[in-house]
């Protein structure tokens, strides 16, 4: 289907953009139009790519120096900022988010990645170290890092190029060639990538591109490819459950960033205003739809009331409006679909007791939004800690708030989850800051801040949220194998 004015996201494979027979059409969560017209590639596409990754492996790509492709990760930076505009309105029209969260979030950190990972590789290097021997022996060892080969990229809709290039970019700095499958729901922002990687140098067969779904389309014949190397996936964890299963039987590599259910504790000594603004942001950004959004709050008891009743006129405060209007402060959700799973939990958290403090429902705007997936800013009380709604990810603008007696419960309560993602704790007490973020069995705790990255830390998640960490050295590690070579003197 060809729909005039609609943008067309081909695949990019071998250096060429390739249309295929079968088309899907995305459609914008703000009203429901048409944003994208996509080529789903199948298995032969996707079979084609993985060749033509695998032949990259041995050409210039393979060949090329460490500083030099250090550049080329620089020079993809730049084309991303030279085309900043076009990334924004892309991402934009295909998340709904708000322009100004594209613009401060999305984009930058896009570029941020490969140039960050520039750094590393060339301050860090591929030959990794140089050892003596401690038993006199005579030999000396040193261990190179050698790319993985051919790493098969599979990424989520909620931050698309962010989270695309947090993978991509250091698996390219270690020299490693990529089949990337975006999320069918944020195709054209990966696919403007490839134009940028084109117009870098970027040699033919080093970023492939294929579009399309999970099971049985795209995202399952790249994982399930024979000569793919390696496996690194964002998204939910069941979907990281099937990658694993189809994976096995040829025992690759994966790294996995699953899901969450985050804690968020905040103390009766906190800095109040602080404390609440950061709640309010890390629940509610991206319209919730951010793997480390808390959606269990715990709160001292002493401040539970206010606290809460100050988070309500928060939540309550959100313009839902056009991704373009400054006033916008949350745009819809990804799609209907996503809406359909996240107003089930909307009910479900009523059967299960809750008192609805605010929102649950849909608003109704009177204009072409109201074909879109806009969905009330909601906040729960009351439930038991053992109600579904408080045990399973929800990924929506909603969270549920109970009250805590002493910081021991406080852990206990954060602790009490399959996931083990992240939290986010407030105190004015340093002492208790280090001690609870301690204690909190997930990948990343923040202490009077979320969100807040250093991009060299280790970032990744426990229990149901995940294998292994990513993040500066810990990337370059996932990316590369080690040869330890031993020189007899
Ligand atoms: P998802 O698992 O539905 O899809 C993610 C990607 O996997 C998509 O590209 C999809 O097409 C593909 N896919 C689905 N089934 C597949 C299969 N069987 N084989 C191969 N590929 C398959 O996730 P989503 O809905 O796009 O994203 C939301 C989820 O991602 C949430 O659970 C969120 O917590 C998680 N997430 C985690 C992190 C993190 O860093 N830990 C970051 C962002 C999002």
């Amino acid at each position: 289907m060809d729909t005039a004015g609609v943008p067309q996201r081909r695949n990019y494979i071998d250096g060429r953009f390739l249309g295929s027979n079968r088309q899907f059409e995305k459609t914008s969560p703000v009203d429901g139009s048409a944003v994208a017209t996509v080529h789903e590639a199948d298995r032969a596409m996707v079979d084609h790519a993985v060749q033509a990754a695998r032949r990259a492996l041995k050409g210039p790509w393979g060949r090329m120096a460490l500083a030099e492709r250090a550049e080329m990760l620089r020079a993809i930076a730049t084309g991303i900022e030279r085309r900043f505009a076009e990334f924004v309105a892309a991402e934009v029209a295909d998340t709904g988010k708000p322009a100004a969260l594209a613009s401060h979030l999305d984009i930058p950190r896009g570029a941020a990645n490969f140039r960050i990972f520039a750094d590393i590789v060339r301050t860090y290097g591929m030959d990794s170290y140089f050892l003596d021997t401690p038993d006199g022996k005579g030999a000396v060892n040193y261990a190179m890092r050698k790319p993985l080969g051919v790493v098969g990229v599979i990424s989520p809709w909620n931050l698309p190029l962010l989270l695309l290039t947090w993978k991509l970019a250091p698996a390219l700095a270690c020299g490693n060639t990529i089949v990337a499958k975006p999320s069918e729901e944020t195709p054209s922002t990966a696919t403007l990538l490839a134009e940028v990687m084109h117009e870098a140098g970027v040699p033919p067969g080093v970023y492939n591109l294929v579009h399309g779904f999970g099971p049985d389309s795209a995202g399952e014949f790249v994982t399930a490819h024979p000569g793919v190397d390696a496996i690194t996936f964002t998204g939910e964890s069941a979907t990281g459950s099937a990658i694993m299963r189809s994976v096995a039987p040829s025992v690759k590599p994966i790294s996995f960033e699953l899901g969450g259910k985050n804690a968020g504790i905040v103390f009766a000594d906190c800095d109040f205003e602080a404390a609440l603004a950061g709640m309010a942001h890390a629940i509610f950004s991206n319209c919730g739809q951010v793997c480390l959004a808390p959606e269990r709050v715990y709160v001292e008891r002493p401040i539970f009331e206010r606290f809460a009743a100050a988070l309500k006129q928060k939540a309550q405060a959100h313009v839902m409006g056009w991704p373009d209007d400054p006033k916008t402060t949350m745009g819809p959700l990804i799609s209907r679909q996503h809406r359909e799973k996240v107003l089930s939990y909307y009910a479900l958290a009523r059967t299960e007791g809750a008192s609805v403090m605010c929102g649950g429902g849909v608003p109704a705007f009177g204009d072409a939004r109201d074909r879109g997936c806009y969905i009330e800013p909601t906040l729960w009380t009351g439930l038991a800690e053992t109600a579904r709604s408080v045990k399973e990810e929800i990924f929506g603008p909603c969270a549920h708030l109970a009250p805590f007696e002493d910081e021991e419960q406080a852990i206990a309560m954060a602790n009490d989850t399959r996931y083990g993602l992240a939290a986010t704790v407030w105190t004015s007490n340093l002492s208790r800051g280090h001690r609870v973020a301690q204690a909190m069995e997930c990948g990343i705790a923040w202490v009077n801040c979320w969100f807040l990255r250093d991009l060299r830390t280790p970032f990744g998640g426990a229990k149901l949220s995940g294998i292994g960490r990513e993040g500066g050295l810990h990337s370059l590690n996932f990316y590369s194998e080690p040869t330890n070579v031993c020189i007899k003197l």
